[in-house]
């Protein structure tokens, strides 16, 4: 029996060893340990990989969020619309500037925002979308930028999930004015610990973002706004630079993989595979099918060794935390719906073929086909 983690750091880190710990004594003998030359260097390579004029590095992805909301000034009174069905840190970034977050229907197909319910979740007090590409894949970018400019609202990405996808040919993370990504260590490309942050093509709040994660101040002791600690740490920046080169080899893998399990999972009833929308490209930073026999999958790959999550068992607004929006089971039946059948299946850079048949061997034995 071949038992499959669900995630596994081994191949990749077993690839980039040298270079990472190089990096890492690098910064150690530099003696400049916060806001240095290796964050300088990160934050010019990753802009030149998402084709912005500009990166800002950051804490993690939760400040990134927070930041581009709080240079875009909004605030205490003012609705964001975010997706129904995303992880809860695109929710918390619009509490975290005392706006409201309201929530949008996904497309069951694709799992993102569903660009047709955006207009009537428009108020005269809506300030922004964010739209998520989750899991992987880019959101329907041209229709979700043309209803952004018919509204004048500005649109922030949530990329956390999506380096290197793109939609029409543009890369996610620099259509909206400010957008956030994280470096989590299980992103596509990830830290090893917490990092974040910004693109943008806007070089003024690019500036303003610089200025908030390190404590409201440009010039030292200088403090113009009220600020944070939000600094990407240089140890990480340094990681993520030795990392950043292997990027689009780990995404090919990450997109054989899909293709095989696409193909091995074809025609199970009752077993929805993901799908890619026209226009859009897909970087697998999680491969999830849906069922309502959910529950008894998950386990009976449990018992085969079989590595598996579920992103997301409660959709944000049935939350504990967010009670006091008062949204009743059945307000957004979609986020529901995913949020009870959805499975992510083991899929890392490095992960084998054979590692891919053996969970595709199980599933077709849990369904007996
Ligand atoms: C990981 C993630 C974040 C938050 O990133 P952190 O670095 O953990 O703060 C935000 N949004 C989405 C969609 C994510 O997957």
């Amino acid at each position: 029996m071949t038992s499959v983690p669900f995630l596994s750091f081994g191949p990749q880190n077993q690839q980039i060893r040298a270079q990472v710990l190089e990096a890492m004594t690098q910064v150690f003998d530099s003696e400049w340990y916060v806001l240095g030359e290796a964050v300088k260097r990160f934050e010019s390579e990753y802009a030149a990989f998402n084709q912005t004029t500009a990166c800002v590095g950051v804490a993690n992805g939760l400040d990134a969020l927070h930041l581009a909301l709080r240079a875009l000034n909004i605030k205490a009174g003012d609705e964001v619309l975010v997706p129904s069905n995303t992880y809860i840190a695109t929710w918390l970034a619009v509490s975290m500037v005392g706006a409201t977050p309201v929530p949008v229907e996904p497309s069951l197909a694709t799992y993102n925002l569903d660009p047709t319910r955006l207009e009537a979740a428009i108020t005269p007090r809506t300030r922004a979308i964010m739209p998520v590409h989750l899991y992987g894949q880019a959101c329907q970018m041209s229709e979700i930028m043309a209803i952004a400019r018919k509204y004048n609202l500005q649109v922030v990405e949530d990329n956390a999930q999506a380096q290197g996808a793109s939609f029409g040919g543009q890369l996610t993370g620099s259509f909206g004015v400010l957008n956030a990504t994280s470096f989590y260590p299980g992103k596509n490309l990830g830290a090893l610990g917490d990092a974040g942050a910004l693109t943008t093509n806007d070089e003024s709040l690019a500036q303003q973002v610089r200025t908030l994660r390190n404590y409201g101040s440009q010039q030292k002791y200088y403090n113009e706004v009220l600020g944070y600690n939000s600094r990407l740490d240089e140890l990480q920046a340094a990681v993520l630079s030795a990392k950043l080169p292997f990027l689009p080899e780990w995404t090919q893998q990450r997109q054989a993989l899909a293709a095989q399990y696409q193909a091995e999972l074809a025609g199970i009833s009752g077993l929805h595979l993901p799908t890619v929308a026209p226009g859009a490209t897909h970087v697998y930073h999680l491969y999830v099918v849906r069922t309502p026999q959910r529950d008894a999958l998950q386990s009976y790959l449990a018992g085969q060794g079989i590595g598996t999550l579920i992103h997301y068992p409660v959709p944000p607004h049935l939350q504990t935390a967010y009670k006091d929006l008062g949204y009743k089971p059945n307000a957004f039946p979609l986020a529901e719906e995913i949020a009870a059948t959805c499975l992510s299946l083991p899929l890392w850079p490095g992960m084998s073929p054979e590692q891919a048949k053996a969970v595709t061997e199980m599933i077709r034995g849990f369904y007996n086909n």
